[in-house]
């Protein structure tokens, strides 16, 4: 749960992200102290990523582009996101390489099979002239 009296604003954060491993426990990863861990910044979030598995190819872009270690990955492979501190900005989504995308924004209150049954179709390649 978020604690209300625990929130900072955009400009207490830190530029960039807190990387860490794919592999061990995440518990013990040892974080910036305005982290968006003890500072949860979800309730900025209007439109939340959904992930689809069906095309992931577990390239770890989405890992390495959130701003916010939201992304937990899981054996090297993608795990699932951390709602309680996606602040929905969209970077996971813009990096991911497949087509479709296997991160699509949606509206925060969408259910994952919901946004799967509306998921986004290939893109066809543009003929070169
Ligand atoms: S960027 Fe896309 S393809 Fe790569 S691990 Fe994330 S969801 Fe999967
Ligand atoms: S939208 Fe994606 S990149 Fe942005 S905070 Fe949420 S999981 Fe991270």
């Amino acid at each position: 749960m978020v604690d209300e009296h625990n929130l900072l604003g955009w400009s207490e954060f830190e530029a960039g992200a807190t990387l860490f491993s794919f592999e061990g426990d995440r518990a013990n990863n040892v974080f910036h102290e305005n982290n968006s861990i003890k500072h949860s910044v979800a309730d900025w979030r209007v439109l939340k990523p959904i992930y689809n598995p069906a095309g992931c190819i577990h390239c770890q872009f989405c890992w390495i582009g959130c701003p916010d270690t939201s992304i937990v990955a899981q054996d090297k492979r993608f795990g699932y996101i951390d709602y309680d501190h996606c602040k929905g900005c969209g970077l996971c989504s813009s990096v991911c390489p497949t087509n479709p995308k296997s991160l699509v924004m949606f509206p925060n209150q969408m259910q994952q099979e919901e946004a799967i049954k509306a998921w986004p179709a290939k893109e066809e390649k543009k003929k070169e002239q």
